[in-house]
């Protein structure tokens, strides 16, 4: 335990740090990172994931990529896959999925891969 700088509202805070670790996945490319979030922000994003994004659930089927609809706008055949894990303290990790087309990737980046920073 110790003093992390939150990836949601970007100030200092004290106590557990809750980790998400989002990726954005191309073929054989992939850009990731390592958030840490307050318990408040942490509930907010989760929420968030919950709306925007598909759960994935063991047993479930992948979907094929060319049946990938694009979270943001609908479109088909989306390129980008976005994989959004996340750890709550004392409970089973939760991933979430949603297909990105390329032109989404820079919103979708934003949103999931590098919160808090400039777009
Ligand atoms: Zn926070
Ligand atoms: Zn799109």
């Amino acid at each position: 335990m110790g003093f992390y700088p939150c990836s949601g509202h970007g100030l200092m805070f004290k106590g557990p740090a809750q980790a998400m670790y989002p990726a954005l996945i191309e073929g054989g490319n992939s850009e990731r990172s390592h958030l840490r979030f307050c318990k408040d922000c942490f509930a907010d994003v989760i929420a968030q994931a919950e709306k925007v994004l598909t759960e994935v659930i063991a047993g479930a089927k992948p979907e094929s990529a060319n049946q990938r609809v694009c979270y943001l706008c609908q479109a088909e055949g989306a390129r980008f896959a976005l994989f959004v894990t996340a750890y709550p303290k004392g409970e089973e990790p939760r991933q979430f999925f949603g297909a990105v087309c390329a032109d989404d990737l820079g919103a979708a980046r934003a949103a999931w891969v590098e919160p808090g920073s400039p777009v």
